[in-house]
């Protein structure tokens, strides 16, 4: 797996992208979120990340606010192959999310102690992310399911400590 977005310009990561051969694994800012300022999704810079990411496996997260133009633009990202995660905070945002926007991959934070699967107050199922599994030998790259657009369960990140950017980070390294 592979990563995009650690400094260089916007363009360099571009060109980094489409670089990377095809079906190529990759996540896009370990730190950071989609381009754009504020709480906005910048549309010209994440439809050339979607373009750039074609033919590729590209995912994220984001943490911006679901505005009917950012929801927008997210659901187009994840239909032209660049997986965007929306992140809930708990699992009754989770639940929220997924009633307004079903369409969208999620992802949330979660008590430690909770079970490796588990349901929202809804009863959306949710499976915690696998690399959390001390042991268990499983990272990103032969996990992948944050790649997955179009799954129907949430991943979930326990709050402690281990968030999804360090595993991302451990195995891109
Ligand atoms: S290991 Fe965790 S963070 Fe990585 S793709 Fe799997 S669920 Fe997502």
């Amino acid at each position: 797996m592979s990563e995009g977005g650690r400094g260089g310009s916007f363009a360099e990561l571009l060109e980094k992208i489409k670089a990377f051969p095809k079906n190529q694994l990759w996540r896009h800012n370990q730190a950071g979120d989609l381009p754009g300022e504020g709480s906005r999704i910048d549309a010209k810079m994440l439809s050339e990340l979607v373009e750039a990411n074609r033919g590729r496996k590209g995912f994220t997260y984001s943490h911006k606010p679901l505005t009917t133009a950012n929801a927008t633009l997210i659901a187009y990202a994840n239909r032209n192959g660049f997986t965007v995660n929306v992140s809930a905070n708990t699992l009754l945002d989770a639940d929220k999310v997924a009633l307004r926007h079903p369409d969208l991959p999620i992802c949330v934070v979660v008590p430690e102690g909770t079970p490796r699967r588990t349901t929202t107050p809804a009863g959306r199922e949710v499976r915690l992310c696998p690399a959390e599994r001390k042991g268990s030998g499983i990272n990103c790259a032969n996990c992948k399911l944050c790649s997955k657009a179009t799954r129907s369960y949430i991943i979930g990140f326990t709050v402690h400590g281990t968030s999804k950017k360090n595993y991302a980070a451990a195995v891109a390294q």
